[in-house]
C-alpha cells in the first residue's frame, strides 16, 4: 500500500470506534498508513455508551475513557451531527474513500404484538431509557403518573428500565442523570413494579452482576413467588451453568427476606407470559397466561391473571433501522454480510461493510463490538482488489462538503470542550457531570459558538 487506505466509518459508538482502533493497529502492524474519518449522527460520539448504558453505571459509561484514546490517537477524524442519508451519501463515501464500515447500532424497540399494546400508557423500553439518559432527540417530559407498573422482558434492559423506575430519585444525584430526568422521577407516584418473564428463574437473560444490584435497592422489597420455583425438572442440569447457578443463589437468597418495611416493592414474576394490555382507553392491567416447560421449550396452560398497572413497558430487544442506499434485513433488522462483509442477496457489495449490532442483531455488551470488529476488519484487509478507487485525498474535501451543504458539524475537539462543560457543570454539586441535552446546546458548546 503506497498512499494511505482511507476508510469510512459510519455511527460513532463503541461498535465503530473499536472498528477504527483495530483497522489502524492492522494497518500499522502491516507498515501502512489509514486515515479513518468517523461519521455520527449525534453531536457527541460513544452511541449506546452514553445514551443507552444506565446513569447509575458509572464503571461501564467508564468505558468512555478508553474509547476516546483512539478518538485522540491522531489518526480519525470525527465528524459528529452529520446523519448518514441524509447529510452523506453512498456516492460520496465512494467518491472518498476505499470503503465503509456501517456501524449503526439498534435504536428502536422491537415490536410486541399482543392487545393494547399501543394504548396510553404503553411504552417502549428503548424510548423511556433515551429520554433518562438525556437524548436529544427525545421530548424532555416522561410521563411518571403510574403508581403500579408492568415492565415485560426478562434481559438486562427490562432489568435497567426496573431498577431506573422503582429507585428513589436521590439516590441517582451523584450519577450524571440530567437535571430533567430527576425532576420527572421525584414526582413519580411509583410503589409497586411487576417485571415479566415468560419461562423459569433460570431462563432468565440477565447477568448476575445487574440482578445482584436490585436487591440492594433502598427502601424497595424484592418479591417473589414460591410457586415459580422448582417448576422446572431439569433445574439441576442447568445450574451446571456458572451463570445460572449464581442466578439462582441470588433469587434464592431474596426468597429467605423479610419484606414488608420497605414504601416501593420490585416484583419478579417467571412463567408469565403476557398476552394483552387491558384498559378502556388507557392502560389498567395487563393479562398474563401462565406457562410451563416442556421438552421443546415453553407451552402456555391456559390458566390467565390480570395484574393491575397504569403503565406497561415493554422491555423484549432493540430493533435497528435500515440505511438508505444499503442492503437491509427487513425480519432480522440487519444490514445482511458474511463475517462483515455486505451482501446484497448472495452476491457481495464490494467497499461495504458491517459491524456491531447492525451487523449481528442487539444482543450483547459491549465487549462484544471489539470481536465483532476484529472480524470485519479481516475481511476488509483481505479485499483490495474491491476496494473502491478514491479521488486524490485533500483533507479539506470533507469539510468543505459538510460546509456547503449547511451541516454543523462538531468534531473530536468539540467533544473535549463539550466533555469538561458537563463535567465542570456537575462539579459544584459533587456529580460526574450534568448531560447537555438540546441538540442546538450540544452542538453550541462543541463549536463554541455560545
Ligand atoms: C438500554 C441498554 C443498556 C445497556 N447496558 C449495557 C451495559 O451496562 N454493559 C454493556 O456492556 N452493554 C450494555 N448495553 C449494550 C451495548 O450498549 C451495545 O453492545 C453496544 O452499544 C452496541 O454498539 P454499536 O456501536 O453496535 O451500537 P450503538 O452503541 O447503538 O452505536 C451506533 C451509533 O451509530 C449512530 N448512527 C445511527 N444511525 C446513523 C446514521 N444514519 N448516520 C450516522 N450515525 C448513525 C448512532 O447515533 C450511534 O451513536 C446496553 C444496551 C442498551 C440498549
Amino acid at each position: 500500500m503506497s498512499a494511505p487506505l482511507r476508510i469510512a466509518v459510519v455511527g460513532a459508538g463503541p461498535a465503530g470506534i473499536y472498528a477504527a482502533d483495530i483497522l489502524k493497529k492492522s494497518v500499522a502492524e502491516a507498515g501502512g498508513d489509514v486515515l479513518i474519518d468517523l461519521f455520527e449522527h449525534l453531536p457527541a460520539p460513544y452511541g449506546l455508551v452514553r445514551y443507552g448504558v444506565a446513569p447509575d453505571h458509572p464503571r461501564i459509561k467508564g468505558i468512555i475513557a478508553a474509547l476516546r484514546e483512539v478518538l485522540e490517537s491522531g489518526v480519525v477524524r470525527l465528524f459528529g451531527n452529520v446523519r448518514f442519508g441524509e447529510d452523506i451519501h453512498v456516492a460520496d463515501l465512494e467518491r472518498l474513500y476505499h470503503g465503509v464500515i456501517f456501524a449503526t447500532g439498534a435504536t428502536k424497540d422491537a415490536p410486541l404484538e399482543i392487545p393494547g399494546i399501543d394504548l396510553p400508557g404503553s411504552y417502549g423500553a428503548a424510548d423511556f431509557v433515551s429520554w433518562y439518559d438525556g437524548h436529544p432527540d427525545v421530548p424532555r417530559e416522561w410521563p411518571l403518573e403510574a403508581k403500579e407498573i408492568a415492565v415485560i422482558g426478562n434481559g438486562n434492559v427490562a432489568l435497567d428500565v426496573a431498577r431506573m423506575l422503582v429507585k428513589h430519585p436521590e439516590d441517582l444525584l451523584p450519577t450524571e442523570v440530567p437535571a430533567n430526568v430527576v425532576a420527572g422521577l421525584e414526582a413519580s407516584p411509583v410503589t409497586d413494579v411487576h417485571v415479566f418473564g415468560r419461562r423459569g428463574p433460570l431462563g432468565v437473560k440477565f447477568t448476575p452482576l445487574e440482578l445482584r444490584e436490585l436487591g440492594e435497592l433502598r427502601d424497595v422489597d424484592m418479591i417473589l413467588h414460591d410457586e415459580d420455583f422448582g417448576v422446572d425438572p431439569d433445574e439441576e442440569q442447568q445450574k451446571q451453568n456458572k451463570q445460572i447457578l449464581v442466578i439462582s443463589r441470588v433469587l434464592d437468597q431474596w426468597r429467605q427476606r423479610e419484606v414488608g418495611h420497605a414504601s416501593r416493592r420490585l416484583h419478579l414474576h417467571f412463567w408469565s407470559r403476557p398476552d394483552a394490555v387491558l384498559g378502556d382507553g388507557r392502560v389498567e392491567a395487563l393479562r398474563v397466561e401462565r406457562t410451563r416447560p416442556t421438552e421443546h421449550g415453553l407451552e402456555g396452560t391456559g390458566e390467565h391473571r390480570e395484574i393491575p398497572v397504569q403503565a406497561v413497558y415493554r422491555a423484549v430487544g432493540y430493533f435497528s433501522s435500515p440505511l438508505p442506499e444499503v442492503p437491509f434485513d427487513e425480519r432480522r433488522g440487519v444490514i445482511p454480510n458474511i463475517a462483515g462483509r455486505v451482501q446484497d442477496g448472495s452476491r457481495p457489495v464490494p467497499g461495504m461493510y458491517a459491524t456491531g449490532w447492525i451487523k449481528r442483531g442487539p444482543v450483547g455488551l459491549i465487549g462484544h463490538t471489539k470481536s465483532d470488529a476484529k472480524e470485519t476488519i479481516e475481511q476488509l484487509l483481505s479485499d483490495e482488489h474491491s476496494w473502491w478507487t478514491p479521488e486524490p485525498y485533500d483533507a479539506d474535501a470533507v469539510p468543505r462538503l459538510l460546509a456547503e451543504r449547511g451541516v454543523a458539524w462538531t468534531d473530536i475537539a468539540g467533544w473535549i470542550r463539550l466533555d469538561e462543560h458537563e463535567m465542570a457543570l456537575g462539579a459544584p454539586h459533587g456529580r460526574a457531570r450534568v448531560k447537555v441535552v438540546p441538540r442546538d446546546e450540544m452542538i453550541a458548546v462543541s463549536r463554541d459558538e455560545r
